[in-house]
């Protein structure tokens, strides 16, 4: 069973009580986190109005809490508590109620702790119906304790809560109720979470549909730093369940790879019991990850980075698809795609991809680069030309392709070329895809010329990876649909 738990944490009961309603929408049960409150009197008719279950929490600062309590003040705080289906009290203090109302909980922000099995042990030997222990991941293979944890909670018919807070852990929030655990917290709204890594129950219902993920589930995910703004998880778990497939696509925040892989993916070395089929790859680890693996497609190899892996038959198998996910929206517009004049702006990976396969249609290709040098070394790989970006003119070019940042993030009013640069261009394809409308796809409409948005990249190499992990051939409505909402489109 799915429990959905929405914690709120509000500083006056007006607040609270609206958060609560509000929750009770998304939640199976309610966590009123009353040391949030600025002041404690009048709490109760929030109660009134919670239509769930609720969890009772009043949790000292030391503990993860919002307010500085002693001891003292909160054994006179639990015995006048008013009655809720349970409540949620630290392993430091014990108090008078049915062990099966209340859930013992243990909390350490600064990492799992070695003694992790022996801190369980002591807690299921306290007064509890149910054991909740979270500690911070610092990164992905801190998961695997806190999986080992509700492994053995199951096996031994016990309550348990266990959460691998930050980033890092959120596979523990997503996967866990999956694997025996009794309930997994999320927030009310983006900037609510009581505890790092806690993302809303709208996100685990509607994105990673929480309830319908079991042990049989195909899992594949995303591998990066970072990787929490992707808007890969919205396209494929779209994707995943218009199809009817059973599976799940998570982000996966992995500082070390040699070890996650070594100890999360390879089904020869894994210590993890999933059914992880299929990763994406992302920056900074799309060069590193060539490696680790058993066989590399020759595309890739010759690009020299894998953005997709196929685990099967105990083999990690490298693929790359941006380099087709590129091609792809060109062909939709241009059509014939032989012999273009094309301008590559930028030399990092994407550039690498878009040269490389521009090359697979006899295209004259020039880098651009505000380093020339860096434009030098790129256009060496592929025996083409390169020029520097300063003052450049594009007006001789079938094509010019953004492969920098300019015009997304903080770079968001920046352009790459200006309509007066791009006047006489035939295209202009821009590979930032947030946001859609970038800064250079209007300068380019002014200049006459058409465009080609990165959004339609992002989608095609994501068709293709779906492709390869299931065999199946997704929407590919679904995926751009879920991708502009995810972008806020
Ligand atoms: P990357 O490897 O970091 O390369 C970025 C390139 O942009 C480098 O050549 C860098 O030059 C240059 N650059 C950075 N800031 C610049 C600035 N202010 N002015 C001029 N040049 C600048 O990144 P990447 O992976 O190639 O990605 C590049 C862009 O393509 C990103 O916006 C990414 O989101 C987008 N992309 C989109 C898709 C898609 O599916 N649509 C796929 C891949 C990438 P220096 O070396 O001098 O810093």
């Amino acid at each position: 069973m799915t429990r959905v738990c929405v914690s709120v944490c509000e500083k006056t009961v007006d607040a609270l009580e609206s958060a609560a309603v509000r929750a009770s929408e998304w939640a199976d049960v309610v966590e009123l986190r009353l040391d949030c409150l600025d002041g404690l009197e009048g709490f109760e008719r929030v109660l009134e109005r919670v239509t769930r279950p609720v969890i009772l929490t009043f949790r000292p600062s030391e503990q993860g809490g919002r307010r500085e309590l002693d001891q003292q003040a909160r054994a006179v705080f639990w015995k006048t508590a008013p009655r809720t289906e349970w409540w949620d009290v630290e392993s430091d203090l014990t108090v008078e109620r049915a062990s099966s109302n209340i859930i013992v909980s243990h909390h350490d922000f600064a990492g799992v702790p070695q003694e992790l099995t022996q801190i369980y042990e002591r807690l299921t030997a306290m007064p509890a119906g149910v054991v909740k222990i979270a500690a911070q991941a610092n990164d992905i293979v801190d998961c695997i304790p806190v999986f080992e944890l509700l492994d053995r909670a199951r096996f031994e018919g016990r309550e348990l809560i266990a959460i691998a807070m930050g980033n890092s852990g959120l596979a523990t929030r997503i996967l866990g109720p999956s694997r025996g655990a009794f309930l997994t917290y999320a927030a009310l709204e983006e900037d609510s979470a009581t505890a790092p890594g806690q993302i809303t129950a709208q996100k685990l219902r509607s994105v990673y549909h929480v309830d319908q993920i079991d042990r049989d589930t195909m899992i594949c995910g995303l591998v990066g730093l970072p990787v929490m703004q992707s808007v890969s998880p919205h396209m494929h778990n779209a994707a995943f369940h218009t199809a009817g497939v059973n599976g799940i696509y998570l982000p996966l925040e992995v500082r070390d790879l040699h070890t996650f892989i070594k100890r999360m993916v390879h089904p020869r070395t894994r210590e993890l019991d999933w059914n992880l089929r299929g990763l994406s790859v992302t920056a900074p680890h799309k060069s590193a990850v060539l490696e680790h693996l058993d066989w590399i497609d020759p595309q890739a190899k010759e690009i020299g980075a894998v953005n997709t892996i196929v685990i099967e038959d105990n083999q990690l198998i490298g693929f790359n698809t941006d380099a087709v996910g590129f091609i792809t929206p060109l062909f939709n517009t241009l059509g014939l795609l032989n012999g273009l004049r094309v301008a590559v702006i930028g030399a990092g990976g994407a550039a690498r991809a878009a040269v490389w396969a521009l090359l697979k249609y006899d295209s004259h290709v020039t880098v651009f680069a505000r380093d020339v040098e860096k434009a030098g070394a790129l256009a060496e790989v592929f025996d083409v030309s390169y020029a520097s970006l300063s003052s450049a003119s594009f007006a001789d070019y079938d094509l010019v392709i953004n492969a920098t940042p300019l015009g997304s993030g903080e770079l968001i009013d920046q352009t790459a070329a200006t309509a007066e640069q791009l006047h006489g261009a035939r295209c202009v394809y821009d590979l930032v895809y947030n946001p859609i409308e970038t800064r250079l796809l209007k300068e380019a409409s002014k200049a006459g010329c058409k465009t080609v948005r990165g959004l339609e990249m992002l989608v095609a190499q994501a068709k293709n990876q779906f492709e390869l992990w299931t065999g199946q051939t997704p929407s590919w409505n679904v995926m751009h649909d879920a991708a502009a909402a995810a972008l806020g489109q």
